[in-house]
């Protein structure tokens, strides 16, 4: 018998680090069921490190940057969502809820093809509410200039004047700059090319990052677009990237002062 799959996943709500096991294991799972990829583990691995950093929290700097993304996205004319493997495992109901939302079509694109992986993404789509996803018809796909990995084939992306990228890799993400679309990311890592090319870089832990939109879009669908035009102007993405420097700075140190107190014999 495969080993792994004797393997016990509950978690007890009482553990400390229950929600961050909690969303390991759905990449688990979703790597069993071909919607992750083996790299997805480690990237997902790297999050987690960063996320440590941050205090798991959504900080006030991402929801800044949340409530800027929501905003051109209300705005856009033909915004597109990048989806891949780790978010359709880690959250795909919230995720469908706010393609709806906003608006804002599901396209799949994925780094790492496999076999079997596109069928087994549109599936957790579907289960989770999605009537229309996109990336699913190799007839239907065009070539982006400027990359080589299998993202460069993509299908409304390559009209789409916005796309939002959670978990993307830097290079697809440059590529999509210099097509002129307005890239909203969501990246735990502030210092990746991702996060220094986009034009709003949520720093969040995409779990928290997707519930926190679709409140934020139910909020911003209230107002007028000129009030929406407001806050994305006001919004400075290379500032925002350096406040939340400041933040993680500002946690370890306090971290450092405070980091036996709950260390009791
Ligand atoms: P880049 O290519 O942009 O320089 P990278 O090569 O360091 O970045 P990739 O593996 O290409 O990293 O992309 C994965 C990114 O996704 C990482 O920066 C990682 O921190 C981030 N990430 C992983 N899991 C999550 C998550 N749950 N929420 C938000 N970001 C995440
Ligand atoms: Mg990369």
């Amino acid at each position: 018998m495969n080993p792994n799959e004797t393997q016990d996943h509950s978690v007890p709500k009482s553990h400390p680090r229950y929600e961050s096991l909690k969303f390991r294991h759905r990449i688990i799972e979703g790597m069993k069921k071909l919607v992750v990829a083996e790299a997805g583990l480690i990237a997902h691995g790297r999050g987690e490190c960063f996320d440590y950093i941050l205090g798991e929290k959504t900080t006030q700097a991402a929801k800044n940057a949340i409530k800027a993304a929501v905003a051109a996205l209300l705005l856009a004319q033909k915004p597109v969502i990048s989806v891949n493997g780790n978010v359709a495992a880690l959250i795909p109901e919230q995720l469908v809820i706010l393609s709806k939302t906003v608006n804002a079509p599901l396209e799949i694109n994925l780094f790492y093809q496999k076999e079997g992986r596109i069928k087994a993404i549109k599936e957790v789509l579907q289960k989770a509410g999605a009537t229309e996803i996109y990336g699913v018809d190799p007839k239907k796909m065009i070539e982006l200039n400027g990359l080589e990995s299998n993202r460069r084939k993509v299908e409304l992306i390559a009209q789409a004047d916005l796309v939002m990228v959670p978990l993307e890799d830097g290079d697809r993400t440059e590529a999509l700059k210099k097509l002129n679309k307005i890239i909203i990311a969501v990246d735990l890592n502030p210092l990746s090319r991702t996060s220094l090319w986009a034009d709003i870089t949520i720093v969040d832990n995409i779990v928290r990052t997707i519930p926190e939109m679709i409140t934020t879009a139910k909020e911003l669908k209230k107002i007028n677009d000129s009030q929406l035009e407001t806050i994305v102007k006001n919004f400075d993405n290379k500032k925002n990237l350096q406040t939340t420097l400041d933040l993680v700075i500002e946690y370890i140190e306090n971290q450092k002062e405070h980091m036996f107190d709950s260390i009791e014999f």
